[in-house]
């Protein structure tokens, strides 16, 4: 039989605010355990949360990005369980009011197509604490530095139909948070995660089939893997006569497969109800207007102005809109250029590749946009060939200063003096009769030859173009 995949996913995104959501306390990452939870984040009774502004603004920049629906009045909501890193007994989140709802975003496929995703909703909410199983000889620790810490949660519709389309909606909301500057998308520090609800279906059938939810994954390659061994775990379970059960499973990066973690059997009945010490969230359309005028420009916006301001083709233009800092180091480049192109092969050529043999982040080149920019100004007025500029760029990364400083030092300047140049070639004529004869005698393809030589002769120095005006006259004799 022939399956189709179904996915929706719930992203998590940590925003990026310097406060909790309902606290004063501090959200940066990385302090000592418990050194940032106030008695609002620990449930001390007789406290009360207040919502912080900031995660209102981040939440309505979301949904205008998105094309949803601001909602003018939204309940946060208590979602009652007990944990140990819970102290409160409830999270608070939204729950049948979110802020945002009824959504979408386009997304692009490796093989150029675009598909819409919907997406459902998207809710502010606190994260809980963290419990700690190492360190502690038998016992486990409890860090409540992230409880309280503002995420908002993205829930798209079903409308995913592959790992790969999973895998592109989740990148085309990592972008865009980054983008919006709402979330520092730091993967690794837990900033960005998903969940991933998948299912099966034999192709042709409308009804759903009956989904697993794969938890907390934190990586991109962790996403695909995990639904493509769910997917074959599912579709081995239905062909051998079974039935897929509604769970929560987990994702062994180690192993590669997904094990269960709880049944809908066992499943929390939350007891949802409006927390009563939160007032309901509204939100005038003066302050969604005062957002949309805060909005920076989009990705897709920027990828459509590099398309129509630089000439760039669809797929450069996507590379170098891919995040805030590419574009803007790429556009300091192109302007002040005239060969905007050659700014862009630079940027996604010896740039990105240097950046990332090194793994580092742009904001941390050794070379800046100002440097490149030095060195490009050098290939635009001759002084070296294109060739020598890589040798030039290689310098400037390793610590040997700007474009012209590492020129003047080694010498690198273009050979552009006819006289000079002319004596090279007639040496190296006078060095090679037999091929000279035979180019005289018709080789045409000798010509090449002769280039190598001048260019050897001149430590690539010479520039082409007068090597190969000067070379045809006097090869001519
Ligand atoms: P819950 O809150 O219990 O996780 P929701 O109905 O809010 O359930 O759905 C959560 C996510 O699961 C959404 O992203 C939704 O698109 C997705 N989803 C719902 N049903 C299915 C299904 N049958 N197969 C795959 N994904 C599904
Ligand atoms: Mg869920």
């Amino acid at each position: 039989m022939e399956w189709e995949t179904v996915i929706g996913l719930e992203i998590h995104a940590q925003l990026a605010t310097r406060s909790k959501i309902f606290s004063g306390a501090a959200t940066a990452y990385g302090a000592a355990p418990n050194s940032q939870a106030c008695l609002v984040d620990l449930g001390y009774p007789g406290v009360l949360p207040v919502l912080n502004a900031g995660v209102v603004r981040m939440a309505i920049a979301f949904g205008l990005a998105t094309e949803s629906t601001v909602a003018a009045r939204s309940v946060f909501a208590r979602k009652n369980y007990f944990y140990p890193d819970l102290p409160k007994g409830y999270q608070i989140s939204q729950y049948e009011l979110p802020v945002v709802h009824d959504g979408r975003i386009e997304i692009r496929l490796d093989d150029g197509s675009r598909k819409t995703v919907g997406i459902t909703r998207a809710h502010l909410e606190e994260d809980a604490g963290k419990s700690l199983h190492e360190d502690f000889h038998g016992q486990s620790g409890i860090d409540l530095n992230r409880a309280g810490t503002p995420l908002l949660e993205i829930v798209s519709e079903p409308d995913l139909r592959s790992a790969k389309e999973a895998v592109a909606y989740m990148k085309a909301i990592h972008q865009l948070v980054r983008y919006l500057g709402i979330c520092d998308g730091n993967m690794q520090e837990g900033s960005f995660r998903c969940d991933a609800n998948i299912s099966v279906r034999p192709v042709g059938r409308h009804e759903f089939g009956t989904r697993a939810e794969i938890k907390n994954l934190n990586s991109f390659r962790f996403v695909e893997r995990a639904i493509l061994f769910e997917v074959e775990r599912q579709i081995d379970i239905l062909e051998s006569g079974g039935k897929v059960v509604q769970e929560t499973r987990l994702y062994d990066p180690d192993k590669d497969e997904t094990r269960p973690m709880r049944s809908k059997e066992e499943a929390n009945d939350y007891r949802y109800f409006p927390d009563p010490d939160l007032l309901p969230l509204e939100i005038g359309p003066e302050q969604v207007e005062a957002v949309r005028a805060a909005l920076p420009e989009l990705p897709w916006q920027k990828r459509d102005r590099f398309m129509a301001e630089y000439g760039l083709s669809d797929y450069d233009a996507g590379v170098l809109s891919s995040a805030r800092a590419v574009a803007d180091y790429f556009e300091t480049v192109a302007a002040g250029v005239a060969d905007k192109k050659l700014a862009a092969n630079w940027v996604m050529g010896e740039l990105a590749g240097a950046l990332n043999k090194a793994g580092l982040d742009i904001a941390a080149s050794p070379v800046d946009a100002h440097g490149l920019l030095g060195l490009l100004h050098r290939i635009e007025d001759q002084t070296i060939s294109g060739k020598i500029a890589k040798e030039v760029f290689e310098a400037m990364w390793a610590g040997e200063g700007d474009a012209d400083a590492v020129i003047e030092a080694r010498g690198l300047k273009q050979i552009t003096d006819t006289g000079a140049l002319e004596d090279v070639i007639r040496e190296v004529i006078a060095g090679n009769p037999n091929q000279l004869e035979q180019y005289r005698a018709g080789k045409d393809k000798l010509f090449g030859f002769f280039v190598g030589q001048v260019m050897k002769a001149t430590g690539g120095k010479a520039n082409p173009a007068l090597v190969n005006e000067l070379l045809k006259k006097l090869l001519a004799g």
